[in-house]
């Protein structure tokens, strides 16, 4: 099983499919299917019922649908471009997640 390098809230920049180009932030990270929810990125449409208590209108509303971590690559928060991920142990013994155009650390 490939290993997702993604985390909640890191930036994205999505590679393939209809959303690609796109940048968003990542949701929701689910690491058992490598995939991926990011924000504002492959939208679909559901149908809701109603539901006064809880107050949900009924009617069609859109969601994030789940994309496939590999479809999606991390954007570094210190050069702003797309990466691949690598890994360094900080002194403190941190293991971080670094970004392998500037080296920067992704991790803070
Ligand atoms: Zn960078």
């Amino acid at each position: 099983m490939k290993k997702v390098n993604l985390k909640k809230n890191d930036q994205v920049q999505v590679l393939t499919g209809r959303n690609r180009g796109a940048r968003g932030r990542v949701l929701r990270v689910m690491a058992d299917q490598g995939k991926a929810i990011v924000e504002h990125v492959n939208m679909i449409k559901r149908h809701t019922k109603p539901n006064p208590g809880k107050n949900i209108q009924g009617g069609i509303v859109e969601r994030e649908a789940s994309i496939h971590a590999s479809n999606v690559q991390l954007v570094c928060p210190e050069c702003g471009t797309q990466t691949r991920v690598g890994h360094k142990i900080l002194g403190d013994g941190r293991k971080v997640r670094i970004c392998r155009k500037c080296e920067g650390v992704v991790d803070k």
